[in-house]
């Protein structure tokens, strides 16, 4: 099906950028949000988005405000009587949730498809408030949506192939990188990538490295930026529930360092709040200059070891934070949440990892990486004891993770 009008509900940070991206391949998007205030806010962040577009030289002023005007906001579901398509960028509550699609299932064409930009929800659970679950899915924007390229592109137990065909196809129209993940909690990219902010603050819990060292080493190993640097600019708030969220799905290997909430308690957020591993205050750190530490991470710390003292590592070389990642996309492998050839791709579109993980696999052996994770195994047995599929590959003379799934040419 070729999506002509599509509706966004939610007129939020995600649900401007997403009507953004949807309007600019010539979709007739409605946005929708409960208060006009809200609308208001959302056309006006879709405008800037334009205008910026306009100062780059991506559209010419004439395009911009032909595209702009693709965008009509509401605070109703009048309109959404004739969509093709609708994606839901609402707040994360179930409730929320639930009540949005039993409304569109109500009002939209039979046709249409209803799809959930939710991070962490269960997008079955969603799809069952409504009759056509075989029409539901969810499309996992990242942020900013007008610029991530990757979007999650995940089936529900019912979806129907050709819902996820239709979905993948609006995706390359809208110039991003859709990649089919199965359904499971964190999806792909969140699931594998807070396996390494937590190790991140273990190490510093411990004392085996300060900040800035964990952070260099991250960006070493092809990360844009280090998991200290992440943690501030997304919210230290919001990746201690996220952390919380996979530990409650997954068990020991996710258990939250002791110091995230004690950074939580202490309100030490991150850039919100002026400071969180690093001072975000005005004029902190000056330009050109350096990032500066939060010298309150220090008693935080201390608190944290109070609570469950962490012995001192030998070492830290960076595969310490990479490791988990890798471990983490293996038990995906094994799970089948997602292909092996599209493991580097999310991580590069989603989060900017350049080297890749299938990659650094494939360059240090499968024997190597499961040697070290074993090795590590001394620090927690939990967090990096190793996936069955690793041990099964290596132990099959698998060197390369990139030939997983690959059959010999048959011997006749
Ligand atoms: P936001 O708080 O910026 O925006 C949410 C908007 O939804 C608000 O304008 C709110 O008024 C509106 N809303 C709430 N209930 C509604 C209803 N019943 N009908 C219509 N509109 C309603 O939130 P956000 O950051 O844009 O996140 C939206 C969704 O996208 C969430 O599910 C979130 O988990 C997901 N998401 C967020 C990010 C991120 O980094 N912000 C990334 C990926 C996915």
């Amino acid at each position: 099906m070729k999506v002509v009008r599509a509706a966004v509900v939610g007129a939020g940070a995600m649900g401007s950028g997403i009507a953004c991206v949807l309007s600019q391949c010539g979709i007739e998007v409605l946005l929708k949000d409960v208060e006009q205030t809200a609308v208001d806010r959302g056309l006006g962040n879709i405008k800037r988005m334009y205008d910026s577009r306009v100062k780059k030289g991506l559209n010419s002023q004439e395009e911009a405000d032909k595209l702009f005007g693709l965008v009509k906001g509401t605070t109703s579901y009048d309109d959404f009587k004739n969509v093709d398509l609708v994606i839901e960028a609402a707040f994360e509550e179930i409730s929320v949730k639930l009540d949005i699609f039993k409304t569109l299932d109500a009002i939209c064409p039979k046709k249409a498809i209803l799809a959930t930009n939710t991070s962490a929800l269960s997008v079955s659970e969603i799809a069952a408030a409504t009759s056509r679950p075989d029409k539901v899915l969810g499309m996992h924007f990242f942020n900013p949506a007008q610029f991530m390229k990757l979007v999650e592109v995940i089936p529900g137990v019912h979806t129907a192939e050709e819902t996820v065909k239709t979905a993948m196809d609006l995706c390359r129209e809208m110039q991003k990188t859709p990649v089919k993940v199965e359904e499971c909690p964190g999806f792909l990219v969140n699931r594998v990538l807070f396996t390494y902010m937590n190790e991140a603050l273990y190490v510093l819990q411990e004392g085996t490295a300060t900040i800035e060292e964990i952070d260099a080493k991250a960006v070493e190993h092809g990360l844009p930026m280090g998991p200290f640097a992440l943690f501030d600019m997304t919210g230290i708030d919001v990746c201690a529930h996220v952390t919380q969220f996979l530990y409650e799905q997954y068990g020991e290997r996710f258990a939250p360092s002791p110091l995230l909430a004690k950074m939580v308690k202490a309100k030490q957020l991150g850039q919100k709040t002026g400071a969180g591993f690093f001072m975000h205050d005005k004029g902190v750190p000056a330009k050109g200059e350096a990032k500066v530490v939060n010298a309150k991470v220090t008693e935080l710390v201390a608190e944290a070891n109070k609570e469950k003292a962490l012995p001192k590592a030998e070492k830290f070389d960076g595969l310490r934070i990479i490791l988990p990642m890798l471990n983490e996309a293996i038990y995906c492998l094994q799970e089948g949440v997602v292909d092996v050839k599209d493991i580097d791709l999310a991580m590069a579109n989603g989060c900017g990892f350049k080297k890749g993980l299938v990659e650094l696999a494939d360059s240090k052996g499968l024997a190597f990486c499961l040697d070290e994770l074993k090795a590590y195994s001394k620090v927690d047995a939990e967090r990096f004891r190793p996936s069955w599929l690793l041990s099964k590959l290596v132990a099959a003379k698998m060197t390369k993770l990139s030939d997983f799934g690959k059959k010999p040419a048959p011997v006749c």
